[in-house]
């Protein structure tokens, strides 16, 4: 960390700032320029906030040098990190292919909908228990029977399921029923849910929120990671933007941005990223070439009639050739689709 002071800081201050430093428990490395005077602190910066050094007299600026970010940074795991839902890997050249539909709906339906995914190539299926939706008189999901519906047809078609939970009480449930826990969009910062589901051990797929730095989505990650959980994988989803032409804005490159940054494995959701079905297919590819570790992708065998996000669902045909697709450049780019072993 770099301690930036003002040009007309003067000599008492500056001891004044050295003795804060010291107090951290911080070396400090005083440089005095022609213009300005710099106070570098070698110690682990990570482990203290700039924002008091701010406030100190004399101070014009404190800068980091690492991110603040820890156990998410490349610096801490140069290895690309894999993690494995009951089974299925995903990240290291193993790509995730989750799909199902927003919601999870009647037990028939999730069957048709789960045999058609398999077949395409689908490794996890998702579906809604509980669901954030912006209307209260809007259909908020089945609860835990739908988690029971998602879990028993899973099993059936020999796909680990993942669902999302927005409330911490409901943390236990989803951990029960599940293979891997989904933190939405609207919840990526909700720093008592990531640290529930920090203290289970399992994967956890965190969603990018839709108005989050990129820094603000690795920092929600370390809330997971420093419980103890290593399991994250992280998902670009779209963030606000100011044209309507689709859903959400999606920030493909952010996928190479983050794989610059960390060790976490990042998939795309260009479900919730575009919201129209025609361009899912095109979006997934490009995901997959900045490389992706991985697709969500919504399917509705009737998306008309669907409880949620019907008109962004691709039909199971659509889903079938868009995964062929991406099989082709997954073999251009040395990577696979990871195989279901349950
Ligand atoms: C979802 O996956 O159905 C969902 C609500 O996604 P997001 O949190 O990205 O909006
Ligand atoms: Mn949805």
């Amino acid at each position: 960390m770099l301690i930036i002071l003002q040009s007309d800081v003067s000599e008492s201050q500056v001891e004044h700032v050295l003795a804060r430093v010291a107090e951290l428990g911080f070396k400090a490395h005083l440089s005095r320029g022609t213009y300005r005077t710099i106070i570098g602190l070698i110690g682990d910066e990570q482990k203290i906030s700039p924002e008091p050094l701010k406030a100190i007299p004399g101070v014009q600026d404190v800068v980091r040098v690492l991110p603040p970010y820890k156990l998410a940074s490349r610096e801490a795991h140069p290895q690309p990190s894999v993690v494995d839902v009951a089974g299925v890997k995903i990240g290291g050249g193993h790509l995730a292919m989750i799909a199902g539909p927003c919601a999870v709906e009647e037990p028939d339906r999730m069957d048709r909908i789960a045999e058609a995914v398999k077949a395409a190539g689908a490794n996890i299926f998702r579906g809604g228990a509980y669901k954030p939706r912006t209307s209260p008189y809007a259909f908020q999901g089945l609860g835990e029977e739908g988690l029971k519906i998602l879990r028993e047809v899973g099993d059936k078609h020999g796909l680990p399921v993942v669902t999302e939970v927005m409330d911490p009480r409901c943390v236990p449930a989803v951990e029960k029923w599940a293979d891997m826990i989904q933190i939405g969009a609207r919840n990526m910062q909700n720093f008592v849910l990531l640290t529930e589901v920090g203290r289970t051990r399992k994967p956890v797929l965190l969603k990018r929120g839709m108005s989050a730095t990129v820094e603000d989505l690795l920092m929600s990650a370390e809330y997971i990671l420093s419980q103890g959980n290593s399991q994250v994988v992280l998902c670009e989803r779209g963030v606000k933007g100011f044209d309507k032409v689709t859903r959400n804005l999606y920030d493909v490159a952010s996928v190479a941005v983050v794989k610059g940054l960390s060790h976490l494995p990042i998939i795309v959701d260009p479900s919730h990223a575009t919201g129209r079905p025609d361009l899912i297919p095109p979006c997934a590819l490009a995901g997959v070439a900045v490389g992706a570790d991985g697709v969500h992708i919504e399917v509705h065998d009737c998306p008309e009639v669907a409880k949620s996000d019907g008109p962004q669902a691709l039909l199971p045909r659509q889903y079938a050739e868009t995964v062929a697709q991406i099989r082709k450049l997954a073999e251009l780019l040395g990577k696979s689709i990871s195989t279901v072993s349950k």
